[in-house]
């Protein structure tokens, strides 16, 4: 065997998982797939369509029905890809605090989450992708050949998150960052279907005390130490 052909990242908000997989598939020429992106979609169509975020069964039959694109960016602003619903460009809105102030409870739905993992898992079937998220290891792509958990402190995660947002010009509190941050990290582990947790053969990697260039120098020599290990066994 070579490379790993299917790469899942899972992990709180503000671990580093979207930094590193957009890294490391730009290394490897996969696909990049940020699944939070969907979620955060139908979020954002449920609050600018008036549909309250309570409704089960319309957040359901958005997240069966949403007209959704992602595709290559087309705007050089620090995007890593355009998001579209219906046609619009929400790339940038998909960030805004009331999205992330909801979106754990609409991402709670079993009804939403079938409808996004089914989409999730016909990309990550095709192979050559890293897909980054908080169950893509235990029910996405439990078949995946390698399974990373990142993981860090809930206050150097929010003072990252602050920092993005601060640098956006959004001006939101640290201890509103902190506070929802709390809660979304709360929520998602506590669901029932599909909680954020490492999957049992996931490699976890705390980036508390590592910046980015850490975190991807770590991942590599995992892959070059799989690679060897598999070519050892078939030889
Ligand atoms: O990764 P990001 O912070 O953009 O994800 C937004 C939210 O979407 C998460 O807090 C979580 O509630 C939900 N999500 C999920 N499963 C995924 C990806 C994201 O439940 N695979």
């Amino acid at each position: 065997m070579g490379l790993p052909w299917r790469i899942a990242i899972d992990g709180p908000a503000a671990s580093g998982k979207s930094t590193l997989g957009q890294r490391l598939a730009a290394h490897l020429g996969y696909l990049y797939v940020d699944t939070g992106v969907m979620y955060r979609a139908v979020t954002w169509a449920a609050l600018r369509r008036g549909v309250p975020i309570a409704d089960e069964a319309a957040l359901t039959g958005l997240a069966e029905t949403l007209d959704l694109d992602i595709a290559p960016p087309t705007v050089q602003d620090g995007r890593l890809y355009t998001v579209r619903v219906d046609g619009e460009d929400v790339t940038w809105d998909l960030r805004r605090p009331e999205v992330d102030a909801a979106v754990s409870q609409v991402s709670a739905y079993p009804g939403v989450r079938r409808a996004l993992t089914r989409r999730q898992r016909q990309i990550g079937l095709r192979g050559r992708v890293v897909m980054v998220g908080r169950d893509i290891g235990t029910v996405v792509l439990p078949e995946a050949d390698l399974k990373i958990y990142l993981d860090a402190r809930l206050e150097t995660r929010a003072w990252r998150r602050y920092q993005e947002l601060q640098a956006r010009g959004a001006d939101v509190p640290f201890e509103a960052v902190l506070e929802t941050m709390r809660q979304r990290d709360a929520l998602d582990q506590g669901r029932e279907v599909a909680p954020l947790r490492p999957a049992p053969d996931a490699v976890v990697l705390d980036t508390t005390a590592l910046d980015i260039e850490g975190v991807f120098q770590k991942v590599l020599d995992l892959i070059a130490a799989r690679c060897r290990e598999t070519s050892h066994v078939a030889g």
